[in-house]
């Protein structure tokens, strides 16, 4: 398989890119790196990281630039990353921006070793007046992480996974008080990112407003554009 190079998908939470980086993971055979999974993890495993992250985690700030950033340095150091991998909510300031296009430099264009090709930035758009219901209605299931919603696309029996028959769980933030400061987390600190890349002639938008094989139909348009051009250009 040829290398498909890192994408980072941006977008307000719930716009669908926990959903679309699962397809594009098993269409491509590379990773998905959720910072939001990765540190859920540690909460759970009660590390160092876990505990200095839980706090703003539950309230919906962002957890401090360093710490996330070491997050994703350990981890796009393995090797499953070599072809490729997909950025699920990194980065979420321009900070984290400025320091993956150094690291990305660094690791992979300048090194003969890592051949991937420069990052696809995707933001997902989608009417505000939706996410509360996406994220509201969002359930996972704890073995699987297959994403349902139980207005919009729900499990063919109540609360159970299709695949496994897990029973489906409910993240803590996403109650309706905790979403209105995610949101507004997300138009403070991340839209700039969003931004950083527009300036630079990076972004590409999708709408991401429509049903879920439409958005995913488009998504593999513009990484199989984007790589055949990286890799003859
Ligand atoms: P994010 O990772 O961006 O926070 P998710 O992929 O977890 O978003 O999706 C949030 C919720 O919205 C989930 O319940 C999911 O089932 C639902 N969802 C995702 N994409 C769509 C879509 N295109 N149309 C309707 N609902 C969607
Ligand atoms: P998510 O699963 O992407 O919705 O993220 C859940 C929570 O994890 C966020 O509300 C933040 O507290 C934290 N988080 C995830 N990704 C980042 C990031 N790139 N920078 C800072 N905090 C993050």
């Amino acid at each position: 398989m040829r290398n498909i190079g890192p994408i980072v998908l941006l977008g307000p939470p719930g716009a669908g890119k926990g959903t679309q980086s699962k397809r594009i993971a098993d269409r491509y055979g590379i990773p998905q790196i959720s910072t939001g999974d990765l540190l859920r993890e540690n909460v759970q495993r009660r590390t160092d990281l876990g505990l200095k992250a839980e706090a703003q985690m539950a309230r919906g700030d962002l957890v401090p630039d360093n710490l996330v950033c070491d997050m994703v340095a350990w981890r796009l150091r393995d090797t499953d990353c070599e072809r490729g991998f997909i950025l699920d909510g990194f980065p979420r300031t321009v900070r984290q921006a400025l320091w993956l296009d150094a690291f990305l430099k660094h690791q992979f264009l300048e090194n003969p070793k890592r051949h991937v090709c420069s990052p696809i930035v995707v933001r997902f758009d989608v009417d505000y007046n939706k996410l509360s219901l996406r994220l509201n209605g969002r359930r996972t299931c704890p073995a699987c992480g297959l994403i349902y919603n139980i207005h919009l696309q729900p499990p063919q029996v109540d609360e159970l996974c299709d695949v496994d028959g897990s029973k489906l769980i409910m993240r803590d933030d996403d109650r309706y008080e905790v979403i209105q400061e995610r949101l507004a987390t997300y138009e403070r600190q991340t839209m700039p990112v969003a931004e950083y890349y527009a300036r630079e002639r990076r972004l590409i938008s999708v709408n991401a407003d429509r049903p879920v094989d439409e958005v995913t139909a488009q998504l593999f348009q513009e990484i199989e554009s984007h790589a055949a051009a990286t890799a003859s250009g």
